[in-house]
C-alpha cells in the first residue's frame, strides 16, 4: 500500500511553480497575480482563503486579498468582480464560497469572466471541460487528476466509482476519469444519496473517489482488494485525546481501509494540498494566456 502524500507533493509542484516564476521575474516577465475576494468571516473561510494567499507568496505570486463585511450586498459584491475582471494587472480571481445567504452565488460565478476563473466553476469553463477543449479545471478534481498522474497510476479501462454528485467535485471528477487520455480512460460509475445498494457499486471500484462529507462512510467492507482510495471528505469529529478536543477525518474509515488498498490519501495531508496547488497552476496558466489566449 502506498500513501499519496498531497502534502508532498504540493510542496514539490510549488518549488517547480517557484522556478518558473523565477524565469518569468529574471526575462522581465509580469508576475502570476492572483486576487481573493473573501466575504463575511467564516472560520473555515477564512482558513482556506489563507492557505491560498500563502500558497501564492510561496511561489512568488502577487496575491491581492479583497475583504468585505458579511452584510456586504449582492450589489456590493458584483462591484468588485466587474473591478476584477477589468484590472489588467490581476491574471484570475476567486469568490470564496460559500456565500453569505442574501447573496445569489449563481449571479456571482456568473458575473465572473471566464478568462480570469481560476476556481473552473464559470458554466463556460465547465462546458469546455465537458467538450474536453482547453480549460481551467476545478480545483479539486485537477488536483486529483494531478495526483493520479505524479503517482504513475494506472487508469486506463478501470473501473471508478465516484460517490457524491456536486458541481465542484463529484460531477466534474466523474467527467475528468471519463476522458481520453492518462489519467482517464475509466468506466465511470457516479452514485449519490438516491443510489439503490450503493456498497454493490463501491465494492467493484478500482478506483474510489469519496467525496460526500461524512465521516468514515467508506468502510473495509465496501472496498476490494487493491483499490486506489482517494478521500476528498473534511470532516471535524469530537475526539477527547486531541488537544483541540476534535479533529479532522475524512470519508473513508482509514485505518481499515488503508491496508486493503494500493493507494490511499490520508485526511489532512492528501486531496487538500493539492487543490490548493490547482488554483496556483491555474493562475500561472491565465497569466501566460494557455487557454483564452
Ligand atoms: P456536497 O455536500 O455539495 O455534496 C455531497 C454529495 O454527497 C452529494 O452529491 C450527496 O448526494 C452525496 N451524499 C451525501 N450523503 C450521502 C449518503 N449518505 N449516501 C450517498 N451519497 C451521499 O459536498 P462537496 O462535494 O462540496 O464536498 C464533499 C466533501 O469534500 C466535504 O466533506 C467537503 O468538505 C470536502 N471537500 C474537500 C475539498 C478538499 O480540498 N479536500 C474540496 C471540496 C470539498 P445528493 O446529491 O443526492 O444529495
Amino acid at each position: 500500500m502506498t500513501i499519496i502524500d498531497g502534502k508532498k507533493l504540493a510542496e514539490t509542484l510549488k518549488t517547480e511553480i517557484a522556478a518558473q516564476v523565477a524565469e518569468i521575474k529574471a526575462a522581465g516577465g509580469k508576475i502570476p497575480h492572483l486576487a481573493a475576494v473573501l466575504v463575511g468571516d467564516d472560520p473555515a473561510s477564512q482558513v482556506y482563503v489563507r492557505n491560498k494567499v500563502k500558497s501564492c507568496e510561496d511561489v512568488g505570486f502577487t496575491s491581492t486579498l479583497i475583504r468585505r463585511p458579511a452584510d456586504a450586498t449582492e450589489e456590493e459584491i458584483l462591484e468588485v468582480v466587474n473591478h476584477l475582471n477589468n484590472d489588467d494587472d490581476v491574471d484570475g480571481f476567486i469568490v470564496q464560497l460559500p456565500l453569505p445567504k442574501h447573496i445569489n452565488e449563481e449571479r456571482v460565478t456568473l458575473a465572473i469572466d471566464p478568462k480570469k476563473d481560476v476556481d473552473g466553476f464559470h458554466p463556460v469553463n465547465i462546458g469546455r471541460m465537458t467538450l474536453g477543449l482547453p480549460t481551467y479545471l476545478p480545483a479539486t478534481p485537477f488536483g486529483i487528476m494531478t495526483m493520479l498522474e505524479r503517482y504513475g497510476i494506472d487508469t486506463y479501462g478501470k473501473d471508478a466509482v465516484v460517490i457524491g454528485r456536486s458541481n465542484i467535485v463529484g460531477t466534474p471528477m466523474s467527467l475528468l476519469l471519463s476522458r481520453k487520455g492518462n489519467p482517464g480512460d475509466c468506466t465511470v460509475t457516479m452514485v449519490h444519496s438516491r443510489t439503490k445498494d450503493l456498497a454493490a457499486h463501491v465494492k467493484r471500484a478500482d478506483i474510489i473517489v469519496a467525496a460526500i462529507g461524512r465521516p468514515h462512510f467508506v468502510t473495509a467492507d465496501m472496498v476490494k482488494d487493491g483499490a486506489v482510495v482517494i478521500d476528498v471528505g473534511i470532516n471535524r469529529i469530537d475526539d477527547p485525546t486531541h488537544p483541540k478536543g476534535s479533529r479532522l477525518v475524512g470519508d473513508v474509515d482509514y485505518d481499515a481501509v488503508a491496508p486493503k488498498s494500493s493507494f490511499i490519501t490520508p485526511v489532512p495531508g492528501g486531496v487538500g494540498p493539492m487543490t490548493v496547488m490547482s488554483l496556483i497552476m491555474n493562475t500561472l496558466k491565465a497569466s501566460r494566456k494557455e487557454i483564452y489566449g
